[in-house]
């Protein structure tokens, strides 16, 4: 028998398939509105279906439906799953785990494998630092905002145009992806976050610096947070100069640099982290998605001096950050051994060949109609087309050939690509022939 993981896609019949209508069915009577219904709307805008295909089981880049039919992941579930679905080695660990210590005492009292994840999650950058453990994207920027808060006593927050942080009330406030999700909140939000443009281009680079500069000249903002590629909102890779420039910024005028590397982090642009290609290890920095090979765990990193600031802050008082669940032993363990899958199979050096291979065969199509631009670092890359209807039934023509991808941009006129980092340059191939044809064009 076939093993799912490596396989080209088996599609039989429709999709989604008759048994995924029924989960359909169930999930429109007990999800929370808003997502059926805006299913609904996307089908109008696109005229094709939006219904989910339903997962069942996954493994390396393939993913099966409960209908049985078998697709090619180039979300890699959010980018979590960037060691790949059901890794062998992270299975392992969370079994071994979940049956020796399912659950710790948090802060006061914690598993050992908490303690391991903590130190060598400190060991993956050259400078000293300290970690705080999270669950979520989300969780790890919250962590950075705080303790920008309390180093520097600064309440400001310089964020960027299009950048997407996460939607909990702190990063929300940052959230410069669209204001659509800001606005309904906005009276609850931080108001102490500006937004500076973000330079998709050359040519919006000292544009951007300038932005930022001038935020920064009245020493009121304490965190700039940034993505070091603009990811969901559309794959927009800066400039070189912009990271350091943006560092020399921040070192001058007392504010701390927070990098955003939930989505670019452990391996995906093909180096470890994203700032690596750029610019020196940043004050803070915000790690999630793949760190857990699909479990839920994030960290925000922290240099040492900047994080003594919660030693002064808690005093003898109480721990001033802490969660139930935050550094759980079996996502510490799935951590632990995903860490292990990343430096043994090598995962981020196959990023920058597999998205050298990805990018050059995907560039040839620049010049077709529809296609704007393509565009990323490593397996991470973005096709943008020429409108969002375009975009949304190309996906949709993509899904039903058998290709998970998931849209980008403010729009969604972008189809992002984030595969699992053990895809194989098969499937990537049998991508771009698939592309061209939900393109509608003749390869
Ligand atoms: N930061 C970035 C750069 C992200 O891409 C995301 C998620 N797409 C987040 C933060 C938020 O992560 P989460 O959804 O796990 O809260």
């Amino acid at each position: 028998m076939e093993l799912l993981g490596s396989l080209p896609p088996r599609i039989s019949g429709s999709v989604p398939g008759r048994v995924a209508h029924t989960w359909i069915d169930q999930l429109a009577r007990a999800e929370c509105p808003a997502l059926t219904l805006r299913r609904a709307r996307r089908q109008e805008l696109s005229g094709a279906s939006h219904d989910p295909v339903v997962w069942a089981r996954a493994a390396g880049a393939n993913v099966q439906d409960v209908d049985g039919n078998i697709y090619v992941d180039l979300s890699a579930g959010f980018g979590a799953a960037s060691v790949g679905h059901a890794h062998p080695r992270v299975v392992g660990a969370v079994q071994e785990q979940s049956a020796r210590l399912m659950h710790a005492l948090g802060d006061l009292q914690p598993a050992d494998v908490k303690i391991g994840l903590l130190s060598r999650l400190c060991a993956l950058v050259s400078e000293p630092v300290r970690a705080i453990l999270g669950l979520s994207g989300s969780d790890a920027v919250e962590a950075a905002l705080k303790t920008a808060m309390l180093h520097t006593g600064r309440s400001g927050i310089l964020a960027f145009e299009g950048g997407y942080h996460g939607l909990m009330y702190g990063p929300l406030a940052a959230c410069g992806f669209s204001s659509a999700f800001r606005g309904p909140f906005a009276a609850q939000l931080n108001p102490h976050v500006v937004f500076a443009p973000y330079p998709k281009t050359t040519e919006q680079l000292s544009a951007s610096l300038r932005a930022a500069a001038d935020a920064l000249a009245g020493d009121r903002i304490g965190a700039v947070l940034v993505e070091p590629i603009l990811g969901r909102g559309g794959v927009y890779v800066p400039p070189r100069e912009f990271l350091p420039e943006l560092q020399a910024l921040c070192r001058k005028r007392g504010a701390l640099l927070v990098v955003d590397e939930v989505m670019t982090g452990f391996g995906r642009t093909g180096r470890m982290f994203g700032f690596e290609h750029d610019m020196e290890t940043p004050d803070l920095l915000c790690l999630g998605k793949a760190l857990g090979g699909g479990m839920p765990v994030s960290a925000c990193l922290g240099r040492n001096e900047v994080m003594a600031a919660w030693a002064e802050a808690s005093g003898t008082g109480p721990a001033l950050h802490t969660g139930t669940f935050f550094g759980h032993p079996v996502s510490a363990a799935a951590a632990l051994a995903t860490l292990e899958v990343l430096h043994n199979e090598r995962l981020a050096e196959r990023a920058r060949a597999l998205g050298a291979q990805l990018f050059d065969a995907l560039s040839r199509l620049r010049e077709r109609p529809g296609v704007r631009a393509i565009r990323g670092r490593g397996l991470l890359i973005g096709i943008e087309l020429d409108s969002p209807e375009r975009s949304l039934a190309c996906m949709r023509a993509l899904l039903e050939r058998g290709y998970i991808t998931v849209p980008a941009g403010a729009d969604a006129r972008v189809i992002s690509l984030t595969p699992p980092l053990c895809i194989s340059s098969d499937q990537l191939a049998g991508f771009v022939s698939a592309l061209i044809e939900s393109l509608g064009m003749n390869a």
